[in-house]
């Protein structure tokens, strides 16, 4: 791209493919990947310079790194943000982020159905700085109202949920927030730029696990935060004293993940939406949760705010005595061949695993009922495999149930 584009000016696959390319003397079509912990300098003058921020630069790795510079400026331009800081994880940008701009005494308001460990950061940790977390229901509107206080400082949420596919209303929580001088976070990790904008719906911070979708294969973990550029600044000030920078060699992996990821997510959706709506009905499938199917309670919510439905689902089973319990998730999930066990998602490989016994196992038996997370619910995170092979793959589990 020539000197000085803006982002605007192009659709996000585009951006994802071309903006921020790194292009050094060599002239490498692909980006090139700089592997350095720190940077030399011409004169002792200059490293003087630069360490005192008198000159821009990089110094060292753990503050600025060109390969991780050219990742944070394509997702930031992705997401229709101002500036992104990438960090070590989806969790360091979680934290990361609260450590950043919250202060004790300052309140938190919070979907309870966030990632577990999110959810591990405001009971033991930002509870220790006295910094006390509201939990609410994601879709309730009414809820998040009544648990504002003088002292909110910022609502956080995930939609689509996992996993039980609830959506918020991002623009109706970002007037929210905005009415009562609070922030609205967004973890965007579900959908990615590719389907769902935060920003253009009022959400101030985007945050990702580029764990997931954005590397798309299961091989690194990083994470990011973006939105306005003295947010960013305020994360990034944490960061480079903390500590929590991504690798080089991750956001290397992270831009070739960007450059395929509109036409993933694309497939991951598909694929998923067609296997929702072939459970729906099926023997041993008591409930199929997923806001593609217009049986979804908040299907057109989510149709209006993303422009796909995602690639995780969940379903409830009964096996053919009527018994919907713990055992019937198991024998279904060890009934597949196929799908991997595990808790991971945003992989090419389809998953599955039993939350209520995995991601959701230490959480207490109240709290599980309340966020719906039944024994007999199993997640699906749906790859990118022929769908004919996934569903014979789940009529294996159906099999298994006794049907
Ligand atoms: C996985 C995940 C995280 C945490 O990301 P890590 O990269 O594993 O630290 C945060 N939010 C969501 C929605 C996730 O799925």
């Amino acid at each position: 791209m020539s000197d000085k584009p803006d982002p605007n000016d192009f659709h996000t696959d585009t951006l994802a493919i071309r903006w921020a390319q790194l292009r050094t003397d060599e002239m490498a079509h692909s980006d090139p990947i700089f592997l350095t912990s720190s940077f030399v300098y011409d004169s002792a003058a200059q490293a003087a310079a630069r360490f005192a921020g008198d000159e821009p630069g990089n110094v060292y790795s753990r503050f600025t790194n060109p390969t991780v510079r050219a990742f944070e400026e394509r997702l930031a331009a992705m997401e229709g943000g101002e500036q992104c800081q990438a960090l070590a994880s989806g969790m360091a940008a979680i934290s990361s982020t609260f450590f950043a701009l919250l202060a004790p005494g300052d309140h938190v308001v919070s979907s309870r159905s966030v990632f577990g460990t999110t959810n591990v950061i405001y009971s033991r940790y930002l509870k220790k700085f006295n910094i006390d977390t509201t939990l609410v229901d994601l879709d309730d509107l009414d809820q998040w109202k009544a648990a504002i206080r003088p002292e909110t400082k910022m609502l956080f949420l995930e939609t689509p949920s996992n996993p039980l596919s609830e959506v918020g209303d991002i623009e109706a929580l970002a007037k929210l927030a905005h009415d009562n001088g609070a922030l609205l976070v967004v973890d965007n990790c579900f959908c990615t730029p590719a389907l769902q904008k935060p920003i253009a719906l009022g959400a101030d911070l985007v945050i990702h696990s580029a764990t997931k979708y954005i590397d798309g294969q299961g091989r690194c973990l990083g994470g990011a935060v973006v939105g306005p550029a003295e947010l960013v600044k305020e994360v990034h000030g944490f960061v480079r004293s903390a500590g929590p920078s991504l690798s080089p060699f991750n956001a290397w992996v992270f831009l070739k993940g960007l450059e395929t990821l509109g036409l993933r997510m694309k497939a991951h959706s598909a694929n998923t939406l067609e296997l929702a709506r072939w459970l729906e009905g099926r023997p041993g499938i008591a409930k199929v949760h997923y806001a593609g199917l217009e049986s979804h309670p908040q299907h057109a919510l989510a149709a209006r705010q993303q422009s796909g439905f995602g690639a995780v689902l969940a379903i409830e089973v009964e096996d053919s005595d009527g018994r919907a319990d713990r055992q019937a998730a198991w024998r279904f999930i060890d009934g597949t061949e196929l799908m991997s066990i595990t808790a991971n998602l945003g992989d090419v490989k389809s998953t599955i695993t039993h939350p209520g016994s995995t991601t959701h196992g230490r959480v207490d038996a109240d709290e599980k009922k309340r966020a719906g997370i039944t024994d007999n619910l199993i997640r699906i995170a749906v790859g990118l495999e022929d769908v004919d092979d996934l569903k014979q793959d789940l009529a294996r589990g159906i099999t298994a149930l006794g049907f």
